[in-house]
């Protein structure tokens, strides 16, 4: 029987005391890898979403491994999206003691809805039509039980060591796919788990963000930084949200590399021939891509074109309510 259970659930125990647990969640990524730090204190790094099958999945998984919800003693989240810290106030209620998250993301892990709601007058400026901006809305509204508002967060620094009995790790602030992301470095064995920072097959994209201020942060320019800082502290091997259970740096940062010129050269193709919105230049990149994927899709589009305009490649500008983008020498 005890046998069976553990086929069942395969757990995998990725450093001694340390689990890697899968869920699922609504998202066509698909699962999620969360991390169990079986040490006093016990941790749990990322929770998932808070879905029945999420909830039950993960229930199921801590029971084989002998914990309680109520011997957590800290939900500690990667980043503020909604697959990583969705069931955290559910987790919270049902024992676990302190939530704890980089301080950039709080503001959309306690009001998921003003953080998306005050990107629509800037999705509008970046060309996307009114049939895309509702169907952002509603976006909005299916996924709000999948990602519950976080009633009281606690602080989690750039640099901090948490300690267990025979393991330390590092805080490592990588802001990009997320302003607040943050690394778990174990320097002495050269691994880390982390997030959706880096993946080896899919470009972990940063999303639009917009501060409560109304500042527009330079997602993609501060993920290439955060993976310049991150490739020069040594580590070999990571431990992601998604996908691959196990990741080579090294690999994953050669073939980023590849896919990014790929990408730089299709850009200024297009925008060779004359100067577009975000939303036109993502329509031209992806023609058949859906409405659903409109906002991930101009997410990526809009980092690359802030690259593109530190390199001086394109410039941007206003007119009639709208961005345009365009090759240096092509202005209107
Ligand atoms: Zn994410
Ligand atoms: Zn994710």
């Amino acid at each position: 029987m005890k046998q069976g259970m553990a086929e069942k659930f395969q757990l995998h125990e990725i450093r001694p005391g340390i689990f890697q647990l899968e869920l699922p969640t609504p998202y066509p990524i698909g699962p999620v890898y969360v991390y169990l730090i079986k040490k006093d204190p016990i941790t749990l790094i990322d929770v998932g979403v808070n879905s029945p099958e999420s909830l039950t999945a993960l229930r199921k998984q801590l029971q084989h491994l002998g914990v309680k919800i109520n011997q957590i003693e800290r939900l500690l989240i990667t980043h503020g999206h909604s697959d990583h810290y969705g069931a955290a106030q559910t987790l919270k209620e049902e024992g676990a003691k302190a939530v704890v998250i980089h301080p950039r993301d709080w503001d959309k892990v306690t009001d998921r809805r003003d953080y998306y709601l005050r990107m629509k007058p800037y999705l509008a400026q970046m060309g996307m039509p009114s049939d895309y901006l509702e169907y952002f809305v509603k976006f909005i509204v299916w996924e709000t039980p999948y990602a519950r508002d976080l009633e009281e967060v606690q602080n989690l620094r750039d640099g901090e060591l948490l300690f267990w009995e025979d393991l330390k790790l590092e805080v490592m602030h990588t802001p990009g796919h997320s302003p607040g992301h943050v690394v778990l470095l174990c320097s002495k064995e050269k691994w880390a788990i982390t997030g959706d920072f880096i993946f080896t097959h899919i470009t972990p994209d940063p999303i639009i963000d917009i501060t409560p201020s109304g500042y527009r942060t330079p997602s993609m320019p501060l993920h290439m930084e955060s993976l310049k800082r991150f490739a020069a502290r040594g580590i070999t091997t990571f431990f992601p949200g998604h996908r691959e259970r196990k990741g080579r740096t090294e690999a994953a940062l050669k073939e980023m590399k590849k896919r990014m010129k790929h990408k730089r050269e299709s850009y200024l193709e297009i925008l060779a021939k004359g100067p577009l919105t975000p939303f036109q230049l993502m329509r031209r990149l992806y023609p058949t891509s859906r409405k659903g994927e409109a906002f991930v899709l101009l997410s990526e589009v809009i980092g690359r074109l802030d690259l593109l305009e530190i390199d001086e490649a394109v410039i941007s500008w206003r007119k009639a309510g709208l961005i345009f983008y365009g090759l240096k020498e092509g202005k209107i």
